[in-house]
């Protein structure tokens, strides 16, 4: 059944296991395909299947120590939730590499990405990140760069695509902050300028913590614009000038939030008319959330990612999403309450037939 006519996401034809992706980064990247998915195509759909994008790497995860407050646990627990209640496949998964240190310093200074990477910044800086260094944290960190530059590469080929990780918003180019050691969302928009693929994009992000590092980095920068909703009593203590922040008061429900979204987002679109719109649809507006202080519900983050995405796609905008924050000590919650995104991302892909 493997071979028997499917078309990949790409169009390429799956016959071996390996899809040759060459366009989508410096190096062909590996689709993961494996007998499971073999067996998928002699089970009856659900209506819930599409074809959607989802981009994730095993070292998503490095382990951190016991007890530490970052729920590092959740990117796989989150790949395994969205293939158990099939909300995708395992043929929809795709898995990026580590992008070339070039890329990275189209944000960030040499100094720095060289002083993260070999383990040498200042206890004070190390501190400052929040996330105890490791070899494999590296490894994460540049992992989850390349995840939203394929997400992105993606998005552009198809409408739509999610990755499972990324949203590191707080990261400036000289340092890290807030757990945030390089800026995804900022290289990826760099690396597909730099490369001619995009002349215009547009930052959604809906992170319930301003997105500090992306606003200071295109101050001056006309072909990426910020939009920023945040709550305005949360980290980061001192915020940036995005080119359009809605700053929310503590405690917002899923009404009003909806309603303020709803006043901004599609007069932003024609505005702006970006090439491509990077959405950061962080789970931590949820009401339960550790690090939050706003109180939307389950049904309210479905709504607002549904909201952006068929509001982006309807219009013929692409849309490239990434997880942003989300913390909790209930696990299972953190990771049903991403998994809206992929939801409903999944429903509009399919909807607008993409
Ligand atoms: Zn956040």
């Amino acid at each position: 059944m493997c071979d028997s006519g499917v078309l990949s996401p790409l169009g390429y034809r799956l016959s071996t296991g390996v899809n040759h992706l060459s366009i989508l980064a410096s190096s062909p990247l590996p689709l993961l395909l494996s007998a499971s998915a073999c067996s998928f195509f002699l089970q009856p759909l659900n209506d819930l299947l599409s074809h959607l994008c989802v981009v994730y790497h095993p070292d998503y995860v490095a382990p951190l120590p016991a007890g530490h407050r970052f729920p590092m646990p959740k990117f796989g627990l989150l790949k395994e939730l969205l293939l158990r209640d099939r909300v995708i496949s395992p043929d929809q998964l795709y898995q990026p590499g580590p992008p070339p240190q070039a890329w990275i310093q189209q944000v960030h200074q040499a100094d720095y990405v060289q002083g993260y990477c070999q383990g040498t910044l200042t206890p004070k800086a190390q501190r400052r990140i929040g996330l105890p260094w490791s070899p494999n944290l590296v490894k994460r960190t540049c992992t989850a760069v390349g995840g939203t530059i394929l997400t992105a590469k993606l998005a552009l080929n198809q409408g739509l695509a999610c990755n499972t990780a990324g949203g590191t918003h707080h990261a400036f180019p000289d340092y890290g902050s807030g757990f945030c050691i390089f800026n995804d969302l900022a290289i990826a928009a760099r690396v597909l300028l730099s490369q001619a693929l995009v002349q215009r994009i547009l930052i959604v992000d809906l992170d319930v913590h301003q997105g500090d590092g992306s606003a200071w980095i295109f101050r001056d920068d006309p072909r990426v614009f910020t939009f920023s909703m945040h709550c305005a009593v949360n980290f980061p203590r001192q915020k940036q000038t995005s080119d359009l922040d809605v700053p929310l008061p503590e405690g917002l429900e899923d009404e009003p939030y909806l309603q303020l979204l709803q006043a901004h987002l599609p007069d932003l679109l024609s505005q702006v008319k970006p090439d491509l719109v990077l959405y950061d649809a962080g789970a931590d507006t949820h009401g339960g959330d550790r690090l939050g202080k706003l109180a939307m519900t389950n049904t309210g983050l479905y709504d607002r990612d549904y909201q952006v995405l068929s509001t982006c796609v309807g219009a013929g905008y692409p849309v490239a999403c990434v997880i942003g924050g989300g913390y909790d000590d209930n696990m299972a919650a953190l990771v049903y309450r991403h998994s809206l995104l992929h939801r409903a991302a999944a429903v509009v892909y399919r909807q607008y037939r993409l």
